[in-house]
C-alpha cells in the first residue's frame, strides 16, 4: 500500500502495489513500467480486504493522488497519513480527518516554529519582485512532483498569465497533471528559450539545481526557494536564497496539532522527521504516542538533486 509518489514513500520492485491510479502512474513514470510486478488502483473512499482486514484509501491533501491508508481488523481501526497537509491546494482533493484509534503521523515540520502562513502572501512576494527587477529571471526552487505544479496553479490563480519556463526534470510530471486536467498555463522548457525572453521570467528548477551550471543561462537570476524549510533564516542563507517563499506542503506544526486531536486517536505514532517535540506534545494531551523508525526519509530531495544536471547543492 503505498500513499504517495515521492521516493521517501513510494520504491520500485515490490511484488504487489496498491494505491490511487494517480500514483500508480507516478510510479510508473518515475521508475519505468516494471516498477511492481502487479499493480492495483484503489479510488477514494473505496474499500477493498486485504488479509482478513479492511482497507481504504481517503485524501491526504499532499500531492495528486496522494493518500491516507486506514485498516480495520478486529474492531480497530488503524490510520496511516503518508504525508499530508490540512490546507487548500489547487492541485490536489483536500484533505480528509478520518475518525481512527491509531493515527500515524508525518512530522516534517514538527516543531512550533514551522508555522506555514498563507501561500497566496508568498507568490504576492514573488509578483511583486518581478515588479521590482523586470530585467533580472526570477528562479525558483521546488520540487519536481507536487510543489512545482502546485507554484503554477497559484501563480495562474494570482492573475500571472506569461509562459512558466520549467527545468527539463519537471517536464514529464507538469504534463501528467495537465493531462489529469489541471489548467496550468502556457509552460516552456527553459533549455529552448533565448536569454533576453528569460528577463522577467519566472522559471522553476529542482532545488539542487538553483546553483548549478544549468542556471547560467538566466539573465542576473534572484534564487528563490518554496519549501517550508524557508521559515528557518539559516536554511534560506546556507541555499544561497535571495527570496525565500514559504510554501509547502506538509501540514505544519498547527496542522498536525490540530489533525492529532481532530482523529479522535488515543495512540499516535510519529514518523517522517521531527519526531520528539509531537511526541512530546501528544503525552501531555494524554495521549499514547511513540515514534517510529523509518527507511529513506529524505530521499525525495535527493532525488530532485541526483536529476540536476550536475552536482548537488548542499
Ligand atoms: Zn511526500
Ligand atoms: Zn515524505
Amino acid at each position: 500500500m503505498i500513499t504517495h509518489g515521492h521516493s521517501d514513500h513510494a520504491r520500485a520492485g515490490h511484488g504487489a502495489v496498491l494505491a490511487t491510479q494517480e500514483t500508480l502512474d507516478l510510479m510508473r513514470l518515475r521508475h519505468g513500467e516494471g516498477f511492481a510486478a502487479s499493480t492495483q488502483a484503489i479510488r477514494y473512499g473505496e474499500t477493498v480486504s486485504l488479509g482478513g482486514a479492511k482497507v481504504t484509501f481517503y485524501p491526504a491533501g499532499h500531492v495528486l493522488g496522494s493518500a491516507q491508508v486506514a485498516v480495520e481488523a478486529d474492531g480497530l481501526r488503524l490510520v496511516a497519513s503518508g504525508d499530508y497537509k490540512d490546507v487548500a491546494d489547487p492541485t490536489c482533493v483536500p484533505f480528509e480527518c478520518i475518525a481512527c484509534d491509531v493515527f500515524i503521523t508525518e512530522a516534517t515540520f514538527g516543531l512550533p516554529v514551522f508555522r506555514h502562513g498563507d501561500p497566496g502572501r508568498e507568490i504576492e512576494k514573488l509578483l511583486h519582485s518581478i515588479e521590482l527587477f523586470p530585467e533580472r529571471a526570477h528562479l525558483v526552487g521546488a520540487y519536481s512532483l507536487g510543489k512545482a505544479q502546485r507554484l503554477m496553479a497559484l501563480l495562474r490563480g494570482a492573475g500571472y498569465d506569461k509562459p512558466i519556463y520549467l527545468h527539463g526534470a519537471m517536464e514529464k510530471v507538469t504534463r501528467y497533471y495537465q493531462g489529469r486536467g489541471l489548467d496550468l498555463g502556457r509552460t516552456e522548457l527553459a533549455r529552448g528559450a533565448q536569454k533576453t525572453e528569460l528577463a522577467g521570467a519566472i522559471a522553476l528548477c529542482p532545488p539542487s539545481t538553483l546553483k548549478e551550471l544549468w542556471s547560467r543561462r538566466f539573465p542576473d537570476p534572484v534564487t528563490c526557494f518554496a519549501s517550508g524549510w524557508m521559515r528557518a533564516r539559516a536554511r534560506a542563507r546556507q541555499h544561497l536564497v535571495e527570496l525565500p517563499l514559504v510554501i509547502s506542503d506538509h501540514a505544519d506544526w498547527d496542522g498536525l496539532t490540530r489533525t492529532i486531536l481532530a482523529t479522535g486517536a488515543s495512540e499516535i505514532w510519529v514518523t517522517h522527521g521531527q519526531e520528539d517535540a509531537l511526541v512530546h506534545w501528544s503525552v501531555t494531551r494524554g495521549l499514547r504516542a511513540r515514534p517510529l523508525d523509518i527507511a529513506g526519509y529524505g530521499e525525495e530531495d535527493e532525488a530532485d538533486a541526483a536529476s540536476a544536471e550536475g552536482g548537488a547543492l548542499q
